[in-house]
């Protein structure tokens, strides 16, 4: 054996000493093509409904109230209670619990049955996270346990127990109630909400099935790097997707073209590998369903960015709910219409498909039918523009959640900071999952910004690297590359050479009251753009972490030096000790074609702590120069936009979501604010030529200039949500001309 034989077979043998017979496949490397065929529906809905009935709906509720709903909204799929928690119909399976209230009715069937007629996507929606004491009583071992070997009560319904999502009750009883659900009605698909846990189980099974696998005892410590927690994160996840593939393959074996849908996924914060999901996901729903304290009226449309990243073209569709969604879980509640709406123009903005929920078949408070009805007939008009095959984007925000499991905490508020700046910056980007950083799924960006993705693996530096290579821009934070893959410390940054630095062994913070000097070349004078808005200020806030790091190859007048923290009290002793250093806060290369930026610091989290308008700049600034070309859309005026810009079948269009709101950082919304005339330029894919331009919300056909391949337009004002919808021409075959390709 040769010595990098033996060193990949050292390093195998070490992931199989450290996770027994679980593997986590490297990055680039090409999973197991076990995936079957989407479902023939998958690509048709685009507004969804859901119906979530209670327990004592049955014989209450007015079904034909709510298939008259569907029709007005113009939705055309559904989502229905069926089966888990409360049986809706007239169930065989033991232990599956009728409604009290259900007699000899078969209220799912009969929704169903009127949804077909409506011509609607069928789906059934169960729930298993909670079950009752005849079930405890014969079947002890379904229940979840705590770490001090109780069963766990249900905390908000006291006579139900919560039940174990890794054992026999979801592999065995919810893989019977879906068969059934399946055989009966047929439907198209089965939803499955809560179906991945409440907390850690510490039952029987979890503790036998987690012991063959990993060789240890079920973790008591939530530290990532202690081993047993370490192998938990990733032995979870593979329970249940080889619970996600059952419950799949089952209902497939029933009606060929169904498929389950898993209620999963997220962000950097979220449990289960996205990409794992991406793979076996034929469409997904994208559950934030509102705004909850200071959550940003943009958080809806990451959410749709997220899940994109890892199912790229597959549908995503976006959970909204209709009420108040604060910890205190008034289910029962309504929104203001200008909150729901805003929300929604922002996940349809960015790709989500809309998904209203309702709980209860009675309603008690009537006030959100009509904006909902409202919402879905206007994107109902403008469905030919919202069936989207690409986004133009050049900018690829980088999310982690490796990065987040083994280093919990640190990696979400440098993201948020970034999308913060992106937005008011009106730089139209995606997000991108860091295991898919391969050269198919990068092929569209020109650059990737990673806020503080401290893990990484020498296979994702590498990739890093090739991305730089081949002519792509990189705008690094903070603790980006510091740690591996399994958030274990390196000793020099995985990017170091990237960066051009090396790690001399401190990360500070938090530091008070520290300053950066801006800088300017001592021969001409000049700036560097990266300091772009910035010409009459000498010196501006620093943030509040920073990784010591040195140079390993020469920067030549770095536009940003630190002045380090001093006094901040008493008054009197408020006077920095040392203004000026040599220590650079930026390292700005321009390796081979690509272009890499290096904060040292957490320009990005401290922006979203404090949202300093020169940290804004740098952060812009930082992008522009990376990038180095002109952006697919300019969009100059007043306000805060969030701004996205897609291909269609033969059509191009600009969303122009208006979050000018007093309401803005935090909710809900009181009322839309229109904002006044925005300018629009934006570059025309090539082989193609702009046709007829509209405005879809205005209704109106805006004067357009063509210089070259952009367009310019003005749109006079927006309320909530624009669309900039061009159709676009495209070369004939024999290039004498261009005309109109059939949108089917
Ligand atoms: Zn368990």
């Amino acid at each position: 054996m040769n010595r990098r034989g033996f060193l990949q077979a050292a390093s195998v043998a070490g992931a199989t000493v450290a996770f027994g017979r679980l593997a986590w496949t490297e990055p680039g490397s090409t999973a197991a093509a076990t995936t079957a065929p989407p479902p023939g529906w998958v690509d048709t809905p685009m507004r969804w409904a859901q119906l979530t009935l209670v327990e004592n709906d049955p014989g209450r509720f007015d079904p034909q109230f709510w298939l008259d709903y569907f029709a007005r909204t113009r939705s055309d799929a559904v989502c229905l209670s069926a089966g888990g928690c409360v049986a809706y119909y007239p169930t065989r399976v033991p232990f599956h619990h009728r409604s009290a209230w259900l007699d000899e009715r078969d209220v799912f069937g009969e929704l169903v049955a009127g949804c077909r007629k409506l011509g609607m996507v069928v789906i059934a929606r169960t729930d298993p996270h909670a079950t009752y004491d005849d079930v405890r009583a014969a079947h002890p071992d379904w229940i979840a346990v705590d770490a001090e070997g109780s069963p766990r009560r249900h905390w908000a319904s006291p006579e139900m127990w919560v039940t174990c999502a890794l054992g026999p009750y979801n592999f065995e009883f919810m893989t019977e109630v879906k068969r059934e659900i399946m055989s009966r009605y047929r439907v198209d698909g089965i939803f499955i909400n809560r179906w991945d846990g409440s907390g850690m189980c510490y039952c029987e099974h979890c503790r036998r099935n987690f012991r063959v696998a990993c060789g240890h005892e079920l973790p008591r410590s939530s530290d990532p790097q202690d081993p047993a927690r370490r192998a938990y994160i990733l032995w979870r996840q593979q329970r249940l997707f080889d619970l996600w593939q059952l419950w799949d393959g089952e209902v497939r074996a029933v009606n060929r073209d169904s498929c389950v849908i898993p209620n999963t996924g997220g962000g950097a914060t979220s449990s289960l590998d996205m990409r794992r999901i991406g793979e076996l996901a034929p469409t997904l729903i994208a559950d934030r369903q509102a705004r909850r304290g200071l959550t940003a009226p943009w958080a809806n449309g990451k959410n749709g960015k997220e899940f994109r990243a890892a199912m790229g073209p597959k549908p995503i569709v976006g959970i909204f709910s209709v009420g108040v969604e604060e910890p205190y879980r008034w289910k029962d509640s309504v929104q203001s219409e200008a909150e729901i709406r805003l929300w929604v123009a922002d996940g349809v903005a960015n790709g989500l498909r809309p998904w209203f929920t309702k709980f209860s078949g009675v309603l008690h408070d009537e006030r959100w039918l009509k904006p909902v009805e409202r919402i879905y007939q206007r994107l109902a008009r403008w469905e030919r523009y919202l069936r989207n095959e690409a986004s133009l984007a050049r900018v690829g925000l980088v999310y982690s959640q490796q990065t987040e499991w083994f280093r919990p905490g640190a990696v979400e508020d440098h993201i948020l900071g970034w999308y913060q700046a992106l937005v008011e910056s009106r730089i139209p980007f995606e997000m991108v999952h860091d295991r898919l950083l391969d050269t198919v799924h990068l092929r569209s960006f020109k650059t990737l910004i990673l806020p503080s993705i401290a893990a990484l693996s020498d296979g994702q530096c590498s990739q890093l690297r090739s991305f730089v290579e081949n002519g792509g821009g990189l705008v690094a934070t903070h603790e980006t590359s510091l740690y591996d893959e399994w958030g274990v410390r390196r000793r020099d940054l995985g990017l170091a050479d990237l960066f051009g630095v090396t790690f001399t062994g401190r990360v500070e913070g938090p530091m008070q009251n520290s300053y950066l000097r801006l800088e300017a070349d001592p021969v001409t004078g000049k700036r560097h753009p990266l300091l772009a808005g910035l010409e009459d200020a000498s010196r501006i806030i620093n943030g509040v972490g920073r990784v010591e790091v040195a140079a390993t190859r020469p920067f030549a007048n770095p536009p940003l030096t630190l002045i380090p923290s001093y006094p901040d009290l008493p008054m009197e002793k408020v006077y920095p000790r040392v203004t000026k250093t040599e220590v650079p806060q930026v390292y700005l290369r321009e390796p081979a074609a690509g272009r890499v930026v290096y904060f040292p610091w957490d320009i990005d989290r401290t922006f979203w702590e404090v949202l300093a308008p020169d940290h804004l700049a740098l952060l812009r600034n930082a992008v522009t120069w990376a990038t180095s070309e002109e952006p697919p859309v300019m969009v100059t005026g007043p306000g805060v936009l969030d701004v996205t810009v897609w291909r269609q079948k033969a059509s191009l269009t600009v969303h122009l979501v208006n979050l000018t709101n007093p309401m803005m950082m935090k909710g809900p919304v009181r009322e839309l604010i229109p904002v006044g005339e925005q300018q629009v330029r934006l570059r025309v894919p090539a082989g193609t030529q702009a046709g007829q331009v509209r405005l879809l919300a205005a209704g109106t056909t805006p004067r357009i200039e063509r210089s070259g391949d952009f367009l310019t337009l003005t749109v006079p004002s927006i309320l909530d949500h624009e669309v900039v919808a061009v159709d676009l021409l495209e070369q004939d075959s024999d290039g004498a001309g261009f005309s109109l390709r059939n949108p089917s």
